[in-house]
Order: C-alpha cells, then structure tokens, then sequence
C-alpha cells in the first residue's frame, strides 16, 4: 500500500508539494512505498499518458491458431546469433487488431517437455507498429532469436559436468516454422511499454540489446513511416517530429538486426539518429569496444554529445532487451545527475554511485513513470 503521503493532482496542498514549490529538491525527502524506502522525485508534470490497452484476450490454456505468414533471418552479416523476423497471420482470431506496437504474445509451442506436459508459454515481442504489417492488425511480427548455448549447471542438482549442446525450446521451435505453419498464441500481454497517445509531447530515446530491438521496429515505423496506403490508421495519423535516438547494443556488428532498414530511416527522417554500441570489436579509434551504457556516458562526457536530450524533460527512455541492461544505465544517470527517469533507495544515499554493487542497483533503483522497462 503506498504510503507516500501526497497526491500529484493536490499539489501545494501537501507537505511535499510545498516543499517543492518553495524551491527545495522533493528528491532530497523520504517516503516509503512498496515496502522499498526511496528518496522521492520531484513530481513530474512531463509523466506522459499512455493509452488503455487490451490485454489477455486469449489466455495461454485457450489460444489462437495463427499462420506463419513470412520468415527471414535479420541479422546484418554472418552470425552464430541466429535471429529471425517471422509474421504470423492472426486474421479472423479474437487477436486480430488487438495489438498496440510495444506490447508482446505468447507462444505455447508444440509438443511436450521432459515430464510429458505441455510446453509452457514463452513470450515475445511484437515488431510490428499498431495496425500491424499490414496496415488492419492482421499480421504481427517478432523477432526470435534461437537460444543455442553449452549446458551449465542451474541448480546444485545439475550434473556440473554436463556441456553437451543446450537447445533452448520455443525460440528453436519457433525459428524452424515454414511459411504455412500454424502456431499457438495467446496475449496481448504488457500495458507499460507504450508509446504515449500524444507522441508529439515528448523526445525519445530508445535502448535496445539484441532483440530488444523488436519493440522499436513497431515504434520507429508508427512515429516515422505510418500505415500503408487503405489501412483505417491513415485516417488520424501524422508523422512524430520529436528527435528520436535509438542506440542499439551487440556483440559483434554482424549481430546488428535490422540495420540496413534502420540505417535508411536515418536518412530519410532528420529527427531519428541511430547509434550502434559494440561491446565486442574495437572502435574505429581503436578504442575498446562498448556496452549501451558506455556509448550514453562517452556522450554525456563531452559538451557537444548526442545525449543532451537526457537534460529535457520531455525525454522518455525505453529499455528493451538483456536482463541487467538497465544497471549500467542507470548508474550512468545518476552519475551524470540526470534526474526524472530513476527512483534511487535511501539505502544508497551517501555511497557514490560508482560504489553501487549491480545487486544494490537492482534492488534499490527503480524507473519512474518516464523510463519504461522491458528486459528479460
Ligand atoms: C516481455 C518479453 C518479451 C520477449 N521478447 C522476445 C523477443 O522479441 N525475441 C526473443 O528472442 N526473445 C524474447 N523474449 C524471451 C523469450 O520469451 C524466451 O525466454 C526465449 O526465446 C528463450 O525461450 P526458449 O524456450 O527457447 O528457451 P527455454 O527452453 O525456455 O530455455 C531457457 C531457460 O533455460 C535455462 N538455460 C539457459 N541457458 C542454459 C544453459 N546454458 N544450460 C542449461 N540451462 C540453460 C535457463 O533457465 C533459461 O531460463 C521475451 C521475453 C519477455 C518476458
């Protein structure tokens, strides 16, 4: 239950309001909320509205029988990192025009596991804007990528010697389906990772590692391209003038999906800027290579970098991708004294951030209604 004492809506009317108003940092005050004790922002009149959004239309023990309708890998150059982009047809499904571009849907793939039940569901990100591939919501894209790894021992019962090939389930299934092939699902699932309805009241910076990317795909295409010719969504939409950056993080520049189409929307859109960060190879200055959050402090560093956008309060983050991505990001926020997007535990109070064990910021460093969060 929040104990936070104080109503956005009432402002001046409470303790914390007043303090605010008359100039002293709200962020300096404690609150408790959520059973985690946080120094309390600033209220925040730049929290963007988001939209209501249909979810659980089709649940996981009842789904919807779609069609694979396209399937391609994605990746720019020759990669072990299999990833593909796969359309599914979802036409004359309860799932049908249901989806906005950021939320994602299950797949129960086919067959059973080890114990002879079947295969859970998995979830996946939709790739696609709001009114789909198509333009009438009745054709959805993700972006899987296969998990291929050697065997590693995940609870002290497993057989530490074990390295045979560990083939992961529903990304593999997934990944093999031809065209024609039908495929359990269900969703939408997500509510959060949005864009606002009004897209023009705010910047954007878009985080992705790996196939993190597959959100922004379906956002880069709704707020820069619009919906093909004869779909219904051409009747109220207009093209986003917000600056929009997207730095996308990899391994190797191989991995980079999607990068010819994202490179060409650069060109066409003034206000989109694409940057890579690859944590693997070395930079053309021979510099090491560098994760998302290393290119974002590398730009905060210098007095002309591309990530000033931070210091708006227009600015909204989304990060999508890697488990643990957010922590290097949100250190390097806080150590730039970038405010607005981060929740910081008075537990960390008065131990620098550099300080900040990767637990502490997991723990301690929640995102604000200005940063949305997908990591898995
Ligand atoms: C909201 C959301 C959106 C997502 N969007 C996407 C997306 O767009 N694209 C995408 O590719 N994925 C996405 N995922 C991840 C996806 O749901 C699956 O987790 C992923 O595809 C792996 O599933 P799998 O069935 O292939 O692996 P599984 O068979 O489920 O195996 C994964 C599990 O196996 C275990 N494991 C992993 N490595 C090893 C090892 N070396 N040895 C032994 N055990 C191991 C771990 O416990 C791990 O959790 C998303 C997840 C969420 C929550």
């Amino acid at each position: 239950m929040p104990t936070l004492g104080f109503d956005a809506g009432k402002q001046g009317s409470t303790p914390l309001a007043r303090v605010f108003l008359s100039g002293i940092r709200a962020s300096d005050l404690l609150a408790t909320f959520g059973g985690m004790t946080e120094t309390e922002p600033a209220i925040d009149l730049h929290e963007p509205t988001l939209p209501e959004v249909r979810m659980h239309v089709a649940m996981p023990n009842a789904p919807v029988e779609g069609k694979i309708s396209a399937t391609a890998l994605c990746m720019r150059g020759k990669s072990a990192s299999f990833t593909r982009h796969v359309e599914i047809d979802i036409e004359g499904t309860t799932l049908e025009g249901t989806f906005r571009a950021g939320q994602s849907f299950g797949v129960i793939p086919n067959g059973v596991d080890a114990h002879g039940k079947p295969h859970k569901v998995r979830l996946y990100s939709i790739a696609s804007p709001s009114w789909g591939e198509d333009g009438f919501g009745r054709i959805i894209a993700t972006t899987p990528k296969r998990l291929l790894a050697e065997r590693a021992a995940q609870t002290p019962k497993d057989d530490a010697l074990d390295h045979s090939l560990f083939v992961g389930v529903c990304s593999n299934w997934l990944c093999d389906q031809r065209v024609g092939s039908s495929i359990q699902l269900s969703g939408p699932n997500g509510k959060r990772f949005v864009l606002p309805t009004d897209p023009n009241a705010h910047d954007y910076l878009f985080l992705a590692t790996g196939t993190g990317v597959a959100p922004f795909r379906g956002f880069l295409m709704e707020l820069l391209e619009g919906p093909p010719a004869r779909s219904p969504a051409c009747a109220t939409w207009t093209r986003c003038t917000s600056r929009i950056d997207l730095v996308m993080g990899v391994a190797y520049t191989n991995d980079l999906l999607y990068d010819g189409w994202i490179r060409e929307l650069a060109k066409k859109h003034a206000n989109f800027h694409y940057h890579t960060a690859v944590s693997r190879e070395s930079r053309s200055d021979g510099s090491k290579g560098e994760y998302v959050h290393h290119f974002i402090d590398r730009q905060l560093s210098v007095s002309d970098g591309c990530m000033e956008g931070l210091r708006s309060p227009r600015t909204l983050i989304y990060i999508c991708g890697l488990a643990g991505m957010q922590v290097g990001v949100f250190q390097t926020l806080v150590k730039h004294n970038i405010t607005g997007f981060t929740k910081v535990g008075v537990e960390l109070a008065g131990i620098p951030s550099s300080a900040w064990t990767t637990e502490q910021i997991k723990r301690r460093v929640r995102p604000t209604h200005r940063c949305m969060l997908e990591v898995y």
